[in-house]
C-alpha cells in the first residue's frame, strides 16, 4: 500500500514548513512508502519558493505550481491527476487538520473506499462559517441520501479508483463522497481533531455558503438527469398537461352545452397554460434524452462502475 497525501495552498507562507514537518514525521512512522503533493494554487506570498525549497531538500516532495488561483476544487484535481499512490490523503495546507489523524483514515480504509473526517470541534467562527455549515451538511445529507456530519472536513482518504473515476468541477470536491456512494462506493466517516487557524488567513467567509447550495442543486440534478432526463420531467409534464385538459374540457363542456361566455375566466388561461408547459417540459425531457446520448457516447462515457474485472489475465 502506497500512500499519496495531497495539500492544495494558497498564500500559506508561514504554515507549510511546518506542516511538512508535521507530515515526514506522522508519515515516516507508517513504514510505508509514501508521497507529498504539494498544489500551489497560484500563491501570491512565498509559499512556491518555499516549497521548492523543501522539494529541494525532500525526494518524497511533489509540488505542483498553478498558474493563476483556480480555487481549491482544481487543486485538488490537479493532485489527484499526479498521485501515484494507492491511497489518496487530502488535507487542509493550514495546519487546521491534523497529521497525527492519518493513520486513522488509514485504518479504517481498509474495509471501506473513502474514509470522511469530522470536524466534531469544529474550532472557526459560529456565525459565518459553523451555523451555515451545520445547516449545509443537514441539507445536503437530506438531497443526496449519503449522510455525513462534515462534508467540508478536506482530510479525507480515497481509494485510487474512487478518484481516478470522478471529474470535479466549480467547488465540488465536497460533493465527492456523495456522488462516489451513488456510484456504490463505501463511504465511512470518523472524527478528527480541528485547530484554530494560527497564521495566514482563512480565503473563505459567508459567501460560500451560496456557492455550496448551487453546487447542491447542480449534483441532485445531475444525479436525477444524467442517464434519465425524460423520467426527471417526464412525469411532471404529464400531469401538468394532464390538468390543463381536464380544466379546458370542463369550460368547453360549459361552452358547448350550457352556453356560457368563457372568453373572460381566469380558469381558461390556467388551462392553457398547463398544456403548453406540460409539453414544453415532455420536449425538455426529450432534448436531455438527446443531450444525454451525445454526452456518454462521444466521450465513452459507460453508464457504469466497474469495481473489478476478473477475467482469463487473472487466472
Ligand atoms: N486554498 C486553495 N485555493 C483557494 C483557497 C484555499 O488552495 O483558492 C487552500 C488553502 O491554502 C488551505 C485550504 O485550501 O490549505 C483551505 O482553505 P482555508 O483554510 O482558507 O479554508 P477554511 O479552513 O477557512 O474553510
Ligand atoms: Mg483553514
Amino acid at each position: 500500500m502506497t500512500i499519496s497525501v495531497v495539500v492544495p495552498v494558497y498564500n500559506e507562507e508561514e504554515n507549510i514548513r511546518l506542516l511538512h514537518e508535521r507530515l515526514k514525521e506522522v508519515l515516516g512512522r507508517l513504514n510505508k512508502e509514501y508521497e507529498i503533493l504539494f498544489v500551489d494554487d497560484g500563491s501570491a506570498d512565498r509559499t512556491l519558493s518555499i516549497l521548492e525549497e523543501i522539494h529541494a531538500k525532500d525526494e518524497r516532495v511533489t509540488v505542483l505550481s498553478l498558474r493563476r488561483n483556480f480555487g481549491q476544487t482544481a487543486a485538488f484535481a490537479a493532485g489527484f491527476d499526479f498521485a501515484r499512490g494507492d491511497i489518496i490523503v487530502t488535507m487542509d495546507g493550514d495546519l487546521q487538520n491534523d497529521p497525527a489523524d492519518i493513520p486513522k483514515l488509514l485504518e479504517l480504509i481498509k474495509d471501506n473506499d473513502l474514509v470522511s473526517g469530522w470536524r466534531k470541534k469544529r474550532k472557526d467562527p459560529f456565525f459565518t462559517r459553523r451555523l451555515p455549515s451545520v445547516i449545509a451538511n443537514w441539507l445536503i445529507s437530506k438531497v443526496t441520501g449519503v449522510k455525513l456530519h462534515d462534508y467540508g472536513c478536506s482530510l479525507k482518504a480515497y481509494r485510487r479508483d474512487v478518484i481516478k473515476n470522478l471529474k470535479l468541477y466549480g467547488e465540488m470536491h465536497r460533493f465527492i463522497p456523495a456522488v462516489a456512494s451513488w456510484y456504490g462506493v463505501r463511504v465511512a466517516e470518523v472524527e478528527t481533531v480541528h485547530h484554530r487557524r494560527m497564521r495566514g488567513k482563512s480565503k473563505y467567509g459567508i459567501s460560500r455558503t451560496i456557492k455550496v447550495v448551487l453546487d447542491l442543486i447542480t449534483v441532485k440534478f445531475l444525479q436525477s438527469f444524467s442517464t434519465k432526463p425524460i423520467q426527471f420531467f417526464g412525469p411532471v409534464g404529464i400531469i401538468c398537461s394532464f390538468i390543463g385538459f381536464l380544466i379546458s374540457l370542463s369550460l368547453t363542456i360549459d361552452k358547448l352545452f350550457f352556453g356560457r361566455d368563457i372568453g373572460s375566466r381566469p380558469l381558461l388561461l390556467l388551462g392553457v397554460l398547463m398544456i403548453i408547459v406540460g409539453i414544453q417540459l415532455i420536449g425538455m425531457g426529450l432534448l436531455g434524452e438527446m443531450i444525454v446520448r451525445v454526452y456518454h457516447e462521444s466521450q465513452r462515457k459507460p453508464i457504469y462502475v466497474i469495481k473489478k474485472i476478473l477475467g482469463p489475465e487473472n487466472k
